[in-house]
């Protein structure tokens, strides 16, 4: 294939992660947005980094470390988003004793933009989560979980959009399946809805009525199984309008993203970060008029 035709069609691909791409050369300088998104997942209430026992994860992670490379990302980059895909709590003393208390504070310090809810966020009950939700500066977004309980419901919402000077954002969140995972005066009257279709039609509306550039889902799915449980590989096949599956729940250390074809031939981003906050997902996209690229993504160890 000739260069030209390779970067038209990575172009209408929209998220081809390519490096040092010459697309956007002849472009003049307003016309071109660049946004990092940097993402956590299944924290598990890790707030120090692990103890200096000569283990295998021996003094790496803790939320400093975590901050503080958020913070010269900050200095660096004029438009960041931070998000999060769930299991904020539950692993260490901490959650036991406060009830997620610290480690919503620490994500309003670090200026999360959004998360969404992971099957351990119900560990406390329903009441527990309010609690969690109450205190974050912080949408928590998940499109495939109701409630009849109208206090929870109107806490939570289905997505946000974000706007990046002029580009549009779209943001929602998918839950895994709770029955059997969770015990059930846990998660009590939660509805778990089938989150492909769920995620089609959020990702559709955000790209056809809110007029999306670009749609992001956090999912608590997991990243693959052995059966046909829906993973965020599945998902990610059998989506349209999605392009980036920010995932969790499988604790996957993913070196690098992957990039996925889905239903309609377009490209979707997938990428996990482990646990504990022993990694840190960045991927800085390029947006220039109606099309975006994906120019360098990194899991930077922590
Ligand atoms: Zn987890």
């Amino acid at each position: 294939m000739k260069r030209r035709k390779f970067i038209s069609t990575t172009a209408a691909y929209g998220t081809g992660i390519i490096l040092g791409s010459s697309l956007f050369a002849n472009s003049s300088v307003h016309d071109i947005v660049k946004l990092t998104i940097i993402h956590t997942n299944d924290v598990h209430s890790r707030v120090e980094p692990f103890p200096d026992d000569g283990s295998r994860n021996a003094n790496r992670g803790g939320a400093a470390r975590r901050s503080t490379l958020i913070n010269n990302i900050r200095q660096t980059e004029k438009n960041v988003l931070l998000f999060d895909s769930g299991d904020l709590i539950q692993g260490t003393p901490y959650f036991n004793f406060f009830g997620g208390e610290v480690e919503i504070k620490l994500m309003n310090q670090m200026r999360y933009d959004a998360c969404t809810i992971g099957n351990h966020d119900f560990d406390n009950g329903l009441d527990g989560l309010v609690r969690m939700i109450d205190r974050a500066n912080f949408p928590f977004l998940i499109s495939n979980y109701e409630w009849n309980d109208d206090i929870i419901q109107s806490k939570t919402k289905t997505h946000q959009i974000f706007d990046i000077e002029g580009i549009k954002i779209g943001v929602f969140g998918l839950g895994v399946e709770m029955e059997g995972l969770v015990p059930d005066k846990l998660y009590q009257n939660t509805v778990y809805t089938n989150p492909i279709e769920q995620a089609n039609l959020t990702a559709t509306q955000l790209r056809d009525e809110y007029m999306c550039n670009y749609v992001v889902c956090l999912s608590h799915l997991g990243y693959k199984y052995k059966n046909d449980k829906v993973s965020d590989l599945v998902l990610a096949a059998e989506s349209k309008n999605i392009d980036l599956i920010l995932g969790g729940h499988t604790h996957t250390f993913m070196k690098k993203p992957e990039v996925l074809i889905n239903k309609e031939n377009q490209a979707v981003i997938v990428n996990q970060v482990g646990f504990a906050g022993l990694l840190l997902g960045r991927l800085d996209i390029i947006f220039e008029k109606n099309k975006h690229k994906c120019v360098s993504c990194e899991n930077i160890q922590l």
